[in-house]
């Protein structure tokens, strides 16, 4: 069985196809730029690597050149759209509606279009690459598979905001999580790791890219984690804030003359890492500048460890306990400072790392670096959100 997996983001859209019998990947692929000018597509597959610079308009066009490279005499896969026998759409909002996988039908398209509004980026684009999904595949089973389903575990008492209840209610105003698919992989990872089942583990997985969250999963369930209503909670992240002072919005908005929605767009795109060091929401630039001095960028690099170390510590403290800690995705998996900045002076959990194995470099294995008589494991873990989303959309079917 051949699984197409679709991940739209606001101006990309990212692919695999996957073989799921091997669980191996058959092409993949990333189109960038949608809607900028100099977009391109870049596809890999038989070992080579094909760049393909094009016009994207929009989703629709991109949808288009993606399944043309999968079905191209030289650089194509399938010899048509027939072999694909299911598609994996990645979807960041569920609202209350979705509380797992969601087989793609007109009804169900038609609520996703009511969440618009919840995440004005990604669901809008992912809505445009379904339809243009199935206007190709018109008789291909397809299926959402939400960035907050693993997060629907979360007792009452931890994704509750202390608003008016009526409003929660009404709104569905709430933590939901997101990046569920990444903690869930790399938690059932982990466990397989330990010889051990999910159901015995108290793990804490922080998925550190350029958006970062981190999730207390005690016994295989999230019960709870850092982002919220939407991704701009918790950690601060390349360009988002993270957690901060409602009332800051307010006042910025003010002062700066901005719309509400200016003032978003300002902690959800010009703040973070970026706004902090005034150098880069990459950590790769972040850390060069900080080790030739930059105290701006050593000041966010400080912000972000000593953050997330203090989600470690909840967390620990909210499971009684913590038995894994698991890193991944583009900064958890990369950058070892980070790595030692979380886990530095945890000897109060019993937690220590080996800090010459956490200077390795990721070889996407699995790496364990728990230093000498850890009592907590520390493991580097590579994640695999398109794999998750193949194998949700197969049980689905
Ligand atoms: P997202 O999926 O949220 O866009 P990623 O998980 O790809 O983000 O992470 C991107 C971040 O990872 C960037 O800040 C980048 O600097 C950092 N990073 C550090 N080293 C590497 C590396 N070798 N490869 C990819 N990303 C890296």
């Amino acid at each position: 069985m051949k699984v197409l997996v679709i991940n739209s983001g606001s101006s990309s859209l990212k692919y695999q196809l996957i073989d799921m019998e091997t669980e191996g990947v058959i092409a993949k692929g990333t189109c960038e730029r949608i809607g900028i000018d100099g977009s391109k597509l870049t596809h890999k597959a038989k070992g080579a690597e094909t760049v393909i610079e094009k016009d994207m308009p929009d989703h629709n066009v991109a949808v288009a050149l993606v399944l043309d490279a999968l079905t191209d005499a030289k650089i194509g896969v399938i010899s048509s759209m027939d072999d694909i026998d299911a598609v994996g759409h990645r979807a960041v909002a569920s609202g209350e509606v979705f509380k797992a996988p969601t087989l793609v039908t007109d009804e169900s398209i038609a609520k996703m279009e009511e969440l618009c509004d919840l995440a004005p980026l990604h669901n809008p684009a992912a809505i445009i690459g379904v339809k243009a999904c199935r206007a190709a595949m018109p008789k291909t089973p397809m299926a959402f598979v939400f960035d907050t389903s693993f997060h629907f575990t979360m007792p009452d008492y931890a994704y509750m905001y202390a608003i008016d209840y009526n409003d929660y209610e009404k709104y569905s105003i709430r933590r939901y999580g997101f990046h569920g698919t990444s903690h869930k992989f790399v938690s059932q990872e982990a466990a397989k790791y330990l010889g051990k089942k999910p159901e015995e583990l108290k793990i804490v997985t922080c998925h550190l890219g350029n958006g970062s969250s981190i999730t207390a999963v005690n016994g295989g369930k999230s019960v709870d984690t850092s982002m919220g209503f939407t991704p701009l909670a918790g950690v601060p992240m390349g360009t988002r804030s993270g957690d901060i002072d409602p009332a800051v919005v307010e006042y910025l908005a003010q002062k700066e003359n901005l719309t509400i929605a200016q003032a978003l767009n300002y902690l959800n795109k010009k703040s973070g890492m970026a706004g902090v060091s005034g150098v880069s929401s990459d950590f790769r630039d972040l850390t060069a500048a900080a080790d030739k001095g930059n105290k701006r960028a050593k000041l966010a690099l400080d912000m972000f460890g000593y953050s997330c170390k203090k989600y470690v510590g909840a967390y620990a403290a909210a499971m009684n306990g913590v038995d894994c800690i698991v890193f991944t995705a583009g900064v958890g998996e990369n950058t070892p400072c980070v790595r030692e900045a979380i886990c530095d002076n945890m000897d109060y959990i019993g937690l220590s790392i080996d800090k010459e194995k956490n200077l390795e470099k990721n070889n996407g294995a699995i790496r364990d670096i728990t230093g000498k008589g850890s009592k907590v494991k520390v493991l580097i873990i590579p994640t695999n959100e398109e794999l998750v989303i193949a194998r949700e959309t197969v049980e689905l079917l």
